[in-house]
């Protein structure tokens, strides 16, 4: 029999990744605060996103998720957010063209704050301080001052998500995201780049279409798929204090939603089955993703899908696979099939990005653009050989021309890394490497 679930039942079971905060009062006040405010997201936008993503399920359309490794306070900008928009719309005409079906757009924004560390402590010239785990924990700065997790910044990062969501509802309903502004897209610093003609190219077919479809009596103008687009939120559930705070009960169905973000993930470090981050997840209605990583086995999926799918709703659970470049054939087939053979509904996505994190020579983390490139290959490859689909990709991307992966059409070297390196975690691919990754695997899906 499974116990009860409430939005705080996590708290009885053992918990990996937490911070730890010098002043529990002052916590509890913060979530008390975060409690009384209002939801960032609506329970029947979630549910939407869920409608949407079992369609992807069924092979109908393609899930593209993405953005920064971790959103930062410093980075908080009108410019920024509407860089990664707009980015991100190319990247979804790029693939929607390419695919003939839709795409299910899923930023890492507005809430992406926390971290996951692989040690809790950092060491620099033999002085030990707490890992940085994310703007809403603490500051980046390697002092003792800083790097003390300071509840308040919780406050801070929902504030910042609440305004970051409203400039992106502003830009897909308000008519930046109109498909006849699909050539006004292309960034400034990429209409030099090898993406560019490639993509005008295809933003003048869209024209094309359009003209046509007005010549032949419909007026877009009328169609609101045309004049706007479903933009979703996403971010890893891993404070979960916060996200308690921000569970709430939909007035029409009962259900309890997280209302941080419509589509909330776990972690490839906290997701033990009888762990608190289970827990919580387990327990709310949203379309929720798993991060799969080498170490996860068969058996072990499968328990995990029970305890989160347990009526196998199309659309509830997305698997982001992350095994690195060379390692998904050992991996992923194994998984597929056991999928398969209980007859579980799954998205299958692939995230090319943190099974192929390197030092480089120069010390910065980096992530070589030949090897992203390679998974997602893999990934589709092994799917098409086990006749499923291979139903998105997720990424850590900025529509900023920052110089943090290597490689790509402008082959970025060990060297170029140190010019602008801005990320605050992991290395995310920049706006012309995420463009050429949506044109390379829009060539695989292409049917
Ligand atoms: C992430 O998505 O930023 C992350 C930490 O991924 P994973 O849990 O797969 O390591
Ligand atoms: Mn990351």
């Amino acid at each position: 029999m499974t116990e009860r679930w409430t939005p705080d039942s996590w708290r009885n079971k053992p918990i990996q990744q937490v911070p730890a905060y010098p002043d529990l009062e002052a916590l509890e006040s913060v979530e008390q605060q975060l409690a009384g405010f209002p939801p960032l997201v609506f329970a029947g936008e979630a549910r939407k996103l869920k409608k949407t993503l079992a369609k992807v399920a069924k092979g109908e359309a393609f899930l593209l998720q993405g953005g920064d490794c971790a959103e930062s306070f410093a980075e908080h900008s009108a410019d920024n957010i509407r860089d990664f928009f707009r980015l991100f719309l190319q990247m979804a005409v790029v693939l929607t063209y390419a695919g003939g079906s839709p795409v299910v757009k899923v930023g890492r924004v507005a809430g992406q704050f926390a971290k996951p560390r692989s040690a809790s402590t950092e060491t620099i010239d033999g002085v030990e301080l707490p890992s940085y785990r994310g703007d809403i924990i603490s500051d980046i700065a390697f002092t003792p001052d800083a790097r003390t997790p300071d509840p308040r910044r919780q406050l801070m990062a929902y504030r910042q998500s609440a305004a970051t969501l409203n400039l992106i509802r502003a830009f897909a309903t308000g008519g930046y995201a109109n498909l006849e502004n699909a050539h006004r897209w292309m960034l400034g610093f990429v209409k030099d780049s090898p993406q560019s003609s490639r993509y005008s190219e295809l933003a003048e077919r869209i024209t094309e279409s359009i003209n046509f479809m007005r010549a032949i009596g419909i007026d877009p103008e009328t169609h609101p798929e045309m004049r706007s687009t479903d933009f979703y939120t996403s971010h890893e559930a891993l404070l979960l204090g916060y996200e308690e705070a921000m569970t709430r009960v939909d007035s029409t169905t009962g259900d309890w939603y997280a209302t941080s973000g419509h589509m909330l993930w776990i972690g490839d470090r906290t997701r033990q089955p009888d762990h608190a981050h289970i827990e919580y997840m387990r327990g709310i209605r949203n379309p929720i993703g798993l991060k799969c990583g080498p170490s996860l086995s068969a058996d072990g999926l499968l328990r995990l899908i029970d305890a989160l799918n347990p009526e196998d709703e199309a659309g509830r659970l997305t698997l982001i696979c992350r095994f690195g470049a060379g390692k998904v054939g050992d991996h992923l087939p194994g998984l597929i099939r056991a999928v398969e053979r209980e007859g579980r509904t799954v998205v299958w996505s692939c995230d090319p990005m943190h099974g192929n994190t390197i030092k480089a020579g120069s010390g910065y983390k980096t992530r070589p653009f030949e090897q992203v490139m390679s998974e997602v290959q893999d990934f589709f490859a092994i799917h098409q050989a086990e006749g499923t689909h291979a139903g998105g990709i997720h990424l850590e991307m900025t529509g900023k021309n920052v110089t943090e992966c290597t490689g790509g059409a402008r082959a970025l070297t060990d060297a170029d890394l140190r010019d602008r390196y801005h990320t605050y975690c992991d290395p995310r691919l920049n706006a012309e490497q995420a463009l050429e990754i949506a044109f390379l695997t829009s060539e695989l899906i292409k049917r």
